[in-house]
């Protein structure tokens, strides 16, 4: 009861039925879970928290879920925070009347923004207590703040900032000033909310208490396997919470589903190391093979209204990349489809030559306000994957049948919209001859997928074993190439003097909320890249490494970067390495996991820092590597 509680933030005694809720206690929370490393104490606070909520103050469940992850919106509205140290350091110097430069000697010194605003505020003698942050309130504020744009946009965040730090107590300016910056680094993934968000619904049901306590533990693991697998079919808290909070989670999968113009988290494929890996997976399970192109994930989405757009693997709108393509749309539609969502590759396209071109020539085209007539790189889209089709949902279809709809319903136009070319055999020799044949027509290699049955459903956002990759030179080194973060760099000397002669990298943790490094590279890069990152990356050094930045001792580059760029990196193998902090805890306790010969492949826009390799995957590549070792007693090609 004691626990309960404390965690229910029911020491800010004014939170009272009807009212919103008070800011204090979501931070009360947020102490107790940052001081536990236990998932199941973090879970269980969470849940205490929000049955709280959904008991006294419904209406604000849906602000404190986004509060809880951090965001504000879903991610295909693109609004996003992440306030830069200079500006969150200018309010609290305003805020607090403490010097800048104390300030950031004590930024330097504590290494967390958050620590610092709370110290500076529990300095400042007040005259008055101003009213009790709310959760609306904040939440409302945190809005603006990201929405503001333009001229003096700089000024009115800060304002806006000082504003709320003036009302903070306790501990709740540390946790604002964290929420600003974009990490709130308290150890709270977000599948532990939507886990919590589904049993807190649980919970809170009248009858709960007549269950068997077998019988309520598997309720809650339905609900939060359905609520998890809503939420990568249907992105959007602000259509489930509202579903869960008037109905139950049976209702929940009625109400929220598959909706054209909401994009949906895309399915990824698992990594091979060699065709016969594809025929111990599949052996007995009918599978078919399609070109791997070298472009970028479209998803394209047609409403019935009319209305179209086309987002990226990272579900950010580039309906404005592509007006050249939507314009078409109609051309590839039969009359007979109304609303549809197509899965496709956007691959880059020689018309003279009728052939695809490679990745780096798509890479050049612009990103935002394209006009049709300025359009120099032209697109043909591949369609691998129809995933709703007039008014159904088709994720639960086997891929076969899929297929045949798309076929059906869709029509190839010489250049601009094609279907992805396949093949089915299991004869090893087949595949074989297939993927060659795709590295010759400028394609990466095969996705290899299976066809009939529950296993060949799509998955939104899994990374799924009915869908292997397999890249044309896999066939040494790890199987697949990382994203890695470019978190600082070394001064070039020689013919590299006025660049920067090599880079540090690094892999995200998104339990912690941390970039981990892993390598020092320097290979890889043509002259013309060398430029190109060194007049990029400039513009986002900072003075100190981020307090959310993974180290190891020796890991001191001449300048820092913010996270911002990803890059495709391959290597020979990874090892354990007393150096580098990638995946520490995981494969050793204290040693990270670096990797061995990292060459620079190319620049990956479309993935989000926070998209990059995982520590997980890395360790998992590890392990991988070393069981294949043992079995095939061979060491790793080094190319
Ligand atoms: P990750 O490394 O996280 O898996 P990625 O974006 O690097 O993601 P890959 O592993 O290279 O992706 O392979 C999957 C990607 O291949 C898809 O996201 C899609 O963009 C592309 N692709 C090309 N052809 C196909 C196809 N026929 N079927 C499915 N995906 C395809």
């Amino acid at each position: 009861a004691d626990m309960f509680s404390k965690s229910a933030g029911v020491e800010s005694a004014s939170w009272k039925k009807g009212e919103p809720v008070p800011y204090a206690a979501l931070c009360q929370t947020f102490e107790l879970i940052e001081d536990t490393t236990k998932r199941l104490q973090i879970l269980d606070y969470l849940v205490k928290f929000l049955i709280q909520v959904i008991k006294l103050s419904p209406e604000s469940l849906l602000t404190v879920i986004y509060l809880s992850i951090n965001k504000l919106c879903p991610e295909y509205e693109g609004l996003e925070l992440g306030i830069g140290e200079s500006l969150l350091m200018k309010a609290i110097a305003e805020s607090t009347g403490r010097e800048m430069k104390k300030i950031k000697e004590s930024y330097a010194e504590i290494g967390d923004l958050g620590v610092v605003a709370m110290n500076s505020r529990s300095n400042q003698p007040t005259m008055f207590k101003p009213k009790a942050l709310t959760i609306p309130h904040v939440f409302k504020t945190l809005k603006d703040i990201a929405s503001l744009s333009g001229n003096s946009s700089q000024k009115q965040k800060v304002d806006k900032i000082k504003v709320l730090l003036v009302s903070c107590r306790n501990k709740e300016a540390k946790y604002l000033m964290r929420s600003l910056e974009g990490k709130l680094r308290i150890g709270l993934a977000e599948r532990t909310v939507v886990v919590a968000l589904a049993q807190a619904i649980v919970l809170s049901r009248p009858d709960i208490k007549k269950l068997s306590k077998e019988k309520l533990q598997t309720e809650l693991e339905e609900a939060a396997s359905v609520v998890k697998s809503v939420y990568s079919e249907l992105p959007c808290y602000d259509m489930i919470v509202p579903a869960l909070l008037s109905g139950d989670i049976e209702g929940l999968q009625k109400a929220c589903k598959l909706t054209p113009g909401i994009p949906l988290k895309p399915m990824l494929a698992h990594p091979t190391k060699a065709l016969t890996d594809i025929l111990d997976r599949f052996e007995n399970i009918a599978f078919t093979c399609e070109y791997k192109y070298d472009g970028e994930r479209a998803q394209i989405h047609k409403l019935e209204e009319g209305s179209t757009m086309i987002y990226s693997r990272n579900s950010e709108n580039m309906s404005a990349k592509y007006p050249d393509v939507m314009e078409r749309l109609y051309k590839f539609a039969k009359p007979d489809t109304n609303s549809f969502v197509l899965d496709c590759e956007a691959v880059a396209w020689d018309r003279e030559q009728k052939c695809i071109l490679p990745f780096q020539v798509l890479s050049t085209r612009k990103r935002k306000d394209v006009k049709e007539e300025d359009i120099k790189v032209q697109v043909c889209i591949f369609a691998f994957d129809l995933l709703y089709l007039n008014g159904e949902s088709l994720l639960r279809e086997p891929l076969a049948k899929r297929r045949q709809l798309l076929l059906e319903h869709f029509l190839e136009v010489d250049g601009e919209f094609a279907f992805a070319k396949s093949m089915n055999s299991t004869h090893i020799e087949d595949i074989q001859t297939f993927l060659d044949q795709s590295v010759a027509d400028n394609c990466e290699g095969l996705m290899v997928k299976t066809m009939d049955g529950t296993e060949a459903s799509y998955e939104p956002s899994k990374r799924s074993r009915n869908w292997l990759k397999v890249k044309k030179d896999y066939l040494a080194g790890v199987g697949d190439s990382i994203d890695l973060v470019v978190i600082g760099a070394y001064i070039g000397r020689g013919k590299r003097t006025g660049v920067y002669g090599g880079y540090l990298l690094a892999c995200y943790d998104p339990e912690r909320e941390e970039y981990q490094s892993i390598c020092k590279i320097g290979t890889g890069f043509s002259e013309q890249d060398l430029e190109d990152h060194h007049k990029e990356l400039k513009e986002h050094v900072i003075p100190e490494p981020k307090s959310y930045y993974v180290l190891g001792e020796s890991n001191k580059p001449d300048v820092w970067f913010a996270p911002v760029k990803v890059w495709e990196i391959k290597c020979a193998d990874l090892s354990v390495s007393p150096v580098y902090k990638a995946a520490v805890g995981i494969v050793d306790s204290t040693k990270g996991i670096s990797l061995r010969f990292p060459r620079f492949i190319r620049i990956r826009d479309d993935k989000a820092p926070e998209n990059a390799t995982s520590s997980e995957q890395i360790a998992e590549m590890y392990n991988d590597q070393k069981l294949n070792t043992v079995k095939n007693d061979t060491s790793m090609g080094v190319d």
